[in-house]
């Protein structure tokens, strides 16, 4: 078969501007941090460091703290739903038009491709600050009991595999139902939560109602551990989850904690096959595989298993894996050396066990983070790469003979978030569903996403649900005024 090479097709850089330093966004204003040890963040593919940002200390996390409760109390719990709702609206279109540049400045600091981007993480932040806008108004009428309002101050923590989308997930519908915010970007992605700071100033939100502060893991334990602060929105590993969890026990704070997974992808003899690899593919090398709800584990029909490797095998071939900002790149670079230290570890222990490791072989660029899309065959149930999450381009192939046993293997992880279902057989679809311990379930599709749609844990993935109106719910107080 004759191969067609593809010309390069980078995306200009030119759109973004990025400065040498940054500051935190408190009270409306960018402020210096006071004392904290500034950090560089870099561009995964490439090492380069793009810029210095400031690490917030307990006394900066008190002043944003403050001044969301100033800002809550004085003007956003004052204000009406339909008026909030305005600047969301706002929020949301300056984010569309300002969409190439988020975009751009997502894939430098994070390493993803520009084409997911571009196509996915950007469009589905604006819909979820469009979506919750129409809420905004609305809450009286989305069941969540009598006189739905604001809790207070809400400290959100996201990581940094989808970084303005998981500002997005939080922000938007803490604001709809009437909080204000203190959110703390990953230390390695903080650039898009930056400009996102600016298009709340572009938008006139009053000053305090978003306050972004950068820093590390102590940073997030200072919001976590802050008594001004009345819920907690979290989203990352389960460890630090099962930590957060700890330090509020005992105080009257909320928490909403979305952690990691270990998916099930499961495929039948009878499903539609050329779809079912696709659907394989973008399960686990949708963005390096830095998904929590990733089809990690792939189970297969036994009868079927040889067809299957041989067809994904063919078509990880045929990855485009390298430079994030060329448009026809597939796969891009891992977010940084930790986590590719922790890929290749894993991936080591996974040979280590006895699983049979495979991948395309293909060039990686000389600098930055980068892991070959592998496939672990013939892995056994007990095996840590059938249990533990990798978070990476690694998928672990095992087998099943009937749907009970589907079921069985789906279900014995300690995590619960997603699966996915391949087969023709709609009463099929339904049974499986009904039976698997997980917070969403994909029929013949995987890793689609709608802000409709809620999106949450069973087991150490974590409780609450983000997103539809149940996402609503754990941003709402209802019934008599208390206070
Ligand atoms: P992580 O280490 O838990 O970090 C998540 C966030 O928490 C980061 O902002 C991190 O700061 C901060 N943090 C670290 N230690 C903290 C502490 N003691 N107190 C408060 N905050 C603290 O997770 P990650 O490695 O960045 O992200 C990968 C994990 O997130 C995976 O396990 C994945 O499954 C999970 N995840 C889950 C979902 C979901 O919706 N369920 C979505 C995406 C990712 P630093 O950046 O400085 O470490
Ligand atoms: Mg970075």
């Amino acid at each position: 078969m004759p191969t067609f090479e593809y010309a390069p097709a980078p995306e200009s850089r030119a759109v973004v501007d990025i400065a040498s330093s940054h500051g935190l966004f408190i009270g409306g204003e960018f402020v210096e941090a006071t004392g904290g040890k500034p950090f560089k963040t870099v561009n995964p593919a490439t090492e380069e460091v793009l810029s210095e940002v400031s690490e917030a200390t307990a006394d900066d996390v008190d002043a944003a703290v403050r001044a969301a409760r100033t800002a809550y109390t004085r003007v956003w719990s004052r204000m009406s739903g339909a008026d909030r709702g305005k600047y969301l609206y706002r929020i949301a279109r300056i984010i569309q038009e300002r969409a190439r540049e988020l975009a751009v400045l997502e894939t430098l600091d994070n390493g993803k491709p520009i084409k997911e981007s571009r196509d996915v993480d950007v469009p589905l932040v604006a819909a979820h600050f469009f979506y919750h806008a129409g809420w905004a108004d609305k809450l009286e009428y989305a069941s969540l009991g009598s006189n739905p309002r604001g809790i207070g101050v809400v400290g959100q923590v996201i990581p940094w595999n989808f970084p303005l989308l998981m500002l997005a997930w939080k922000v938007a519908p803490a604001l709809a139902t009437g909080n204000t915010v203190v959110l703390k970007p990953a230390e390695t992605t903080p650039l898009t939560a930056l400009a996102f700071a600016e298009i709340c100033r572009q938008a006139d939100l009053p000053p305090g109602v978003v306050n972004i502060v950068t820093g590390a893991g102590a940073t997030g334990q200072a919001i976590v551990d802050h008594p001004g602060v009345d819920k907690l929105a979290f989203t990352g590993s389960t460890g630090v989850g099962k930590m957060i969890a700890r330090s509020i026990a005992g105080t009257r704070k909320r928490a909403t904690l979305e952690l990691g997974g270990k998916g099930a992808n499961i495929v039948f003899d009878d499903a539609a096959m050329d779809q079912a690899i696709e659907g394989i593919v973008t399960g686990i090398f949708f963005n390096q595989g830095h998904v929590c709800c990733a089809g990690s584990r792939l189970l297969v029909q036994e009868n079927v298993v040889d067809e299957v490797l041989r067809r994904l095998k063919r078509r990880l071939g045929t990855l485009r894996v390298g430079d994030p900002m060329d448009k026809n790149t597939d796969v891009g670079a891992i977010n940084s050396k930790a986590q590719l230290d922790r890929i290749t570890e894993l991936a080591g222990v996974g040979e280590a066990e006895g699983a049979e490791r495979w991948d395309s072989g293909c060039d990686l660029p000389t600098s930055g983070y980068w892991f070959r899309p592998t496939v672990f065959s013939g892995v056994s149930q007990s095996s840590r790469i059938a249990q533990e999450e990798i978070f990476g381009p690694v998928v672990s192939v095992l087998t099943f003979r009937t749907p009970g046993e589907a079921v069985a293997k789906a279900n014995n992880t300690p995590y619960g978030l997603s699966a996915g279902i391949w087969t023709e057989k709609g009463s099929r679809i339904l049974w499986m569903a009904d039976q698997l311990r997980a917070g969403v379930v994909w029929a013949n599709t995987f890793n689609k996403f709608d802000p409709t749609s809620p999106f949450g844990g069973y087991k150490e993935s974590g409780y609450g649900r983000e997103g539809g109106r149940h996402g609503l719910e754990a941003y709402v107080s209802t019934g008599q005024e208390t206070t």
